[in-house]
């Protein structure tokens, strides 16, 4: 028997390769296209760094007039979960984030699918196939047991573990051999047969590391397991190359694996795509650093950016800020662009973990949110309160009422930055509510702290001075008034100057008016504030 007729005696169905390198043509891009994909399990879980590498990919696609599509990778079929994979192109939905192809509903969406790779499973078998028929891959019978031994020697010897070399045991099983094992029905799998040396190096050009040397592979990795399905190396460098992508962009973990990789496209026959290696997401851990944990940080999950409110705008533009640090000089210089056309750089990626920082994505999100306009504002914490706060979807529903107050400097060239996620809206709201008003305690009123003079300066001021007509100008101008009727400055220079003339200055005397209002001494513009509540309902309050 020769290693066509082992390979047929294996793979007695599988195609001739030539077949599927018909059907899957060579796509036709613009010069310097980018075709790239997000290749997650389908554990419906999406790691906020999953998320990264999506924005990333969909981003350059988009720059290039390239392609992004996603390809679920469920050859490990234990970490599978229901739905899972319509969760996450769900997730990357939400995100604005949709893949040019993909497949949804068990429904592929392009022209390379299957789009999930165990509806692939002939076509990694036509590839293995081709390699036995080779002589470059072969079956191995290998049991656990006989695995452990050869490890057990291996540490005894003090040499690396592994199949590799002189300890495998198949590797170079005469072919009738193994051909009879098969007939009699032994288990077996399906192993690379590699002709690295590991005392060779392999130059690898990294478009984010930069240039890595590693010692050539030389292990008999496995390609096909005894389930029939591909492992994720072998059934990446298929995927990839017969989905056409120029571009591996994917988590660091995967670096060591490349030496692996470029031999297998190698052996393939195949053009080695580019391969560009992001570095995780890291968080401070008492004195050190670690990687974000699924498991230790809910921040991890990029269903809790959902749940706090924070806008996907804000998260991505935070993301944004990680992945090419220019970005925020262009942000300050570009307030108002859309962050598509800032142009992303995969060569100015961080080598190593960059820090992921709750405080200034809330930053991010602060400034993000001071552009949406009162009706953007109001859509999406009404959405949100939907799901996550009744009592916000109940003061919401006024919803003439809501965009008024949450209209309140916003839309100027200043607007008001305190909201940062929609979990905010209702502390930043609630005393335009009587009811909510109506339960307000504690009122501080800083500087001035005495009561009589409080009294008397709410009294003077509503009595005297306030006129709900007043246009902006003449209502500073009568609290400026009532200010030096009190003994306080009109000005805060004028006090800063002469601190010992005054009793205090203008700001203070406001303050008064507005935690008697609001309970509150820090609110966006207070003039607006009583504009919307009107004089019924402030005499009520005071
Ligand atoms: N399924 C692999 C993972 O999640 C994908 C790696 C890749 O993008 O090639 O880690």
């Amino acid at each position: 028997m020769d290693s066509k007729e082992l390979a047929n005696l294996i793979f007695p169905d599988a195609k001739d390769v030539s077949y599927y390198e018909e059907k899957y043509k060579a796509r036709e891009l613009p010069e310097g296209a980018i075709v790239t994909r997000f290749a997650p399990s389908p554990t419906g879980f999406v790691h906020i760094g999953g998320l990264y590498q999506a924005e990333i990919a969909r981003k350059l696609a988009n720059q290039t007039n390239g392609v992004f599509f996603v390809r679920i990778e469920d050859t490990d079929q234990k970490r599978e979960i229901e739905d899972g994979a319509n969760q996450i192109i769900e997730a990357l939905k939400d995100y604005d984030l949709m893949p040019d192809e993909t497949i949804i509903d068990g429904k592929d969406i392009g022209e390379y699918g299957p789009y999930k790779q165990s509806l692939r499973k002939d076509i990694y078998q036509a590839y293995a196939k081709s390699l036995i028929e080779k002589g470059m891959a072969y079956p191995c019978f290998c049991t656990p047991e006989t695995l452990n031994a050869i490890r057990e020697d291996q540490e005894k010897a003090k040499e690396r573990t592994g199949y590799y070399g002189k300890w495998t045991k198949c590797r170079n099983m005469p072919i009738d051999m193994a051909a009879d094992k098969i007939k009699n029905g032994e288990s077996y799998i399906v192993r690379l047969k590699s002709p690295g040396n590991p005392d060779k190096k392999i130059k690898h050009r990294d478009v984010i590391k930069g240039n890595v040397d590693m010692p050539e592979n030389d292990q008999d990795i496995v390609i096909i397991k005894s389930d029939g399905l591909p492992t994720y190396h072998f059934a990446h460098a298929v995927d990839d190359h017969l989905m056409g992508t120029t571009h591996v962009i994917r988590g660091d973990e995967w670096l060591p694996s490349v030496p692996l990789h470029l031999q297998l496209f190698y052996m393939l026959g195949f053009k080695a795509p580019k391969y560009a290696h992001i570095a995780p997401m890291m968080k401070v851990d008492g004195e050190g650093k670690r990687k974000l944990s699924k498991r230790k940080d809910p921040e991890a999950a990029v269903s809790y950016y959902t749940e706090e409110g924070i806008p996907k705008q804000a998260v991505k533009e935070y993301l944004m800020n990680i992945a090419n640090s220019n970005f925020e000089i262009w942000r300050k210089q570009n307030p108002d662009k859309a962050m598509e056309e800032f142009d992303l750089q995969l060569n100015k990626m961080g080598v190593s973990g960059a820090l992921f920082d709750m405080v200034k994505m809330l930053d991010v999100s602060k400034n993000v949110i001071s552009k949406f306009s009162a009706e953007e504002v109001y859509n999406e914490s009404y959405k949100w309160a939907e799901s996550y706060d009744a009592e916000l979807k109940e003061m919401l529903e006024d919803k003439e009422y809501a965009l008024k107050v949450l209209g309140i400097e916003r839309g100027n060239v200043k607007p008001r930055k305190d909201i940062a996620k929609w979990s905010d809206v209702k502390d930043s709201i609630y005393y335009m509510y009587d009811d909510k008003f109506a339960k307000t305690e504690n009122f501080e009123y800083q500087k001035i702290n005495d009561e009589a003079e409080i009294n008397s300066i709410v009294k003077e001021y509503f009595d005297k001075y306030y006129n709900e007509e007043d246009d902006k100008e003449t209502w500073f101008n009568k609290m400026k008034d009532l200010a030096e009727a009190f003994g306080y400055a009109r000005e805060v220079k004028e006090f800063k100057a002469n601190p010992e003339a005054y009793k205090g200055h203008v700001g203070d005397i406001s303050t008064v008016i507005r935690v008697k209002v609001t309970g509150r001494c820090n609110t966006p513009d207070l003039y607006e504030i009583l504009k919307i509540l009107g004089k019924e309902r402030i005499m009520k309050r005071v």
